[in-house]
């Protein structure tokens, strides 16, 4: 272990990633991915729930998504930060439920409980934050957590709750592709180049374009230039598409529509199987398939030209992305491209990023590990174990305030440097206006319908002046997360408004306490009703056990004991039906009490009925010793 002065309160380094997450660590010795309490370092994005309670995370949930297809929430960072309505096409190719939780939020449906992606995403880092403990021996409080650089505000304060709903304090919300450049530079040292981070993963794609130069007087400047993405675009998309196709071909083969054909159980299936084929598509060019349906076995050969067909829109949507990001940095020469994330595996992947770039992608780093790296790398210079090192993030998409008409006036334009301010001044438009509407908007379009809705408040109190007369300033604040401020202040009164900006896709402060109370709350009752379910499965085959018995020896027990077993059976048949009912009241101590009676009380039943099924039989033993 690492000596404990050096290591007090840690900023750990933390890869949320859609398929999966990991933790790092840096010292002086560098940044180094920490070993998993299960083994291993990559924890993929699955929780497994039994109601709200989340009973299994990581690679057994994975592992057996198939058996468990409603209550197995894998890739829920894709409903981060998002409502109900644009869900829609997140969740394509997903086997649980997504419905509208609270304030319209995106929530998931695991049988008898619903949970945000927040809640998910905070037991992935809630195994994290335990995992890096044991590996470092000290208390893990505090966390460099990456997103997407195309995370809009909503998302960004969502996962922010989930860093607090796991315990952990998110010192710093920074992009992934940014803190791939750290961990690149870092690494390299190089100075005075332009990076290109191509970061494709599983549900995400962003591309950064930074300068990395060399400051006298600090060391290291990353400063990011320019910056484009897709948060709903990744691997996924590839393996849904490839999934679709083989379903189809099944489907056909027995005459039948995809929709009847196969279950969820069948589809996650199919899913894994066109994953794992395109995977090893990577290195062969064609790989053998049998998916056994039940009633058709699909058997045949996936090449690479059908894969890279099927990912071909997608990838060409990647390479808009980077025309964009280019353009945004003024047509800069790029010296270097850093492949990020485990779908620039793909052959394809890597061709158009030579063809786009004119220049052989960087791949010495591992892109599974990259991230995390740079987020360690971060954690230790916001700890004050580096000061030679300088990031300068920008803004992905530009924020606004709605005006008269339906209009967006942008205050923060998209790629401006963070932490970043702006102000603007605004009226009223009736006399003796007392309060005034504010609407927050995220997006490059002018029209609030083709914006994002990121709050709405209302600023109060105002004295009553005629129309046009109140100077209304409004401040802009974007902190070193991202993560944007709203104030607003009336100038001729001096009024400022106490103005709580209730995030449209966030939670509310209040809201996460809640669900820190309500998940140990929720835990119990769940846990309760888990057990009870379990101990009904048992009762019912002692239950059939005793009658079968009794209706053999009944002749040979006495009134009295049989009184007494009847009632035990009694007791816990009446248990069994609260259990069924799943019954609020019901007492899962008392009935664990109940059946261990009715366990005690039949005992003699079992022996006579051993007896009598011995009766007239030879047993071996008894065979040999005569
Ligand atoms: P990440 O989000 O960075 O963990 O990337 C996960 C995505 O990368 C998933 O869609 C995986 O299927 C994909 N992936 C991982 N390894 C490979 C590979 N060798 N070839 C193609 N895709 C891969």
């Amino acid at each position: 272990m690492t000596p404990a002065g050096a290591l007090s309160d840690p900023i750990v380094g933390i890869d949320l990633g859609t398929t999966n997450s990991l933790v790092a660590y840096c010292d002086e010795r560098g940044p180094r991915v920490l070993p998993l309490r299960a083994g291993g370092r990559l924890l993929p994005s699955a929780v497994r729930y039994a109601g709200a309670v989340a009973v299994s995370v990581g690679a057994e949930a994975r592992a057996r998504a198939i058996e468990f297809p409603h209550e197995t929430v894998v890739s829920a960072k894709r409903l981060m930060g998002r409502s109900f309505a644009e869900s829609a096409d997140a969740v394509e190719g997903l086997q649980y439920r997504v419905v509208e939780g609270v304030r319209g939020l995106a929530a998931i449906d695991t049988g008898s409980q619903r949970v945000l992606p927040q809640e998910v995403a905070a037991s992935i880092l809630r195994e994290l934050k335990e995992s890096a403990e044991a590996a470092l021996g000290v208390e893990v409080r505090r966390a460099v957590i990456t997103v997407p650089a195309y995370f809009d505000d909503g998302q960004r304060q969502a996962t922010r709750d989930a860093a607090r709903l796991a315990g952990l304090e998110p010192t710093r919300i920074i992009n992934e592709p940014t803190a791939a450049a750290l961990a690149y530079g870092v690494t390299t040292r190089r100075h005075g180049q332009v990076i290109a981070v191509f970061d494709f993963g599983g549900g995400t794609f962003d591309i950064t374009i930074l300068r990395v130069s060399a400051d006298e007087a600090i060391g290291s400047v990353f400063e990011v230039l320019a910056t484009a993405g897709d948060t709903r675009l990744g691997g996924d998309d590839i393996d849904h598409s490839l999934a679709q196709a083989l379903l189809r071909e099944a489907a056909q083969s027995c005459g039948v529509s995809v929709d009847s054909f196969a279950t969820p159980s069948a589809r996650q299936a199919v899913r894994d199987f066109a994953e794992a084929a395109k995977i090893a598509l990577s290195e062969s060019t064609r790989v053998p398939l049998a998916i056994d349906f039940g009633s058709v076995t699909l058997r045949r050969e996936v090449t690479r030209e059908e894969l890279e067909r099927l990912a071909a829109p997608f990838v060409e949507r990647t390479i808009r992305a980077c025309d964009r990001a280019l353009r945004d940095a003024h047509g800069v020469a790029v010296d270097r491209v850093v492949l990020v994330g485990g779908s620039t595996r793909m052959p394809i992947v890597r061709a158009a990023v030579r063809e786009r770039f004119g220049i052989e992608p960087y791949t010495a780093l591992d892109p599974d590990l990259v991230v995390a790296l740079g987020a360690a790398v971060q954690g230790s210079i916001l700890a004050g174990h580096r000061s030679d090192l300088l990031l300068l993030d920008v803004i992905p998409l530009s924020l606004g305030l709605e005006t008269i008409g339906g209009g967006v006036a942008k205050l923060i334009h998209r790629n401006a440097s963070i932490p970043t301010r702006a102000t603007e001044m605004f009226s009223t438009s009736v006399d003796g206006q007392t309060g005034v509407d504010m609407h927050v908007l995220q997006g490059e379009r002018e029209m609030v319908s083709d914006c994002r809705s990121l709050a709405r408040f209302t600023l109060r109190g105002l004295p009553p002046m005629p129309a046009g007369i109140p100077q209304i300033e409004v401040e802009f604040l974007v902190d070193a997360n991202g993560v944007l401020q709203v104030e607003a202040i009336e100038r001729r009164s001096g009024c400022r408004a106490g103005v709580q900006v209730v995030p449209t896709y966030g939670l509310t402060e209040s809201e996460v306490e809640a669900m820190e109370r309500d998940s140990v709350t929720h835990a119990r009752a769940d846990m309760a009703r888990h057990r009870a379910a379990d101990l009904a499965v048992h009762s019912r085959l002692d239950l059939k056990w005793i009658t079968d018995a009794l209706a053999r020896t009944r002749g040979q027990l006495d009134a009295d004991y049989l009184g007494e077993v009847e009632r035990a059976m009694a007791e816990v048949e009446s248990f069994i039906g609260l259990a069924t009912r799943s019954d609020p009241t019901l007492d899962a101590d008392a009935f664990q009490n109940a059946k261990e009676r009715l366990d005690r009380v039949s005992m003699r039943v079992h022996e006579h009925a051993i007896s009598e099924s011995l009766k007239g039989m030879v047993t071996p033993s008894k065979e040999s010793t005569t």
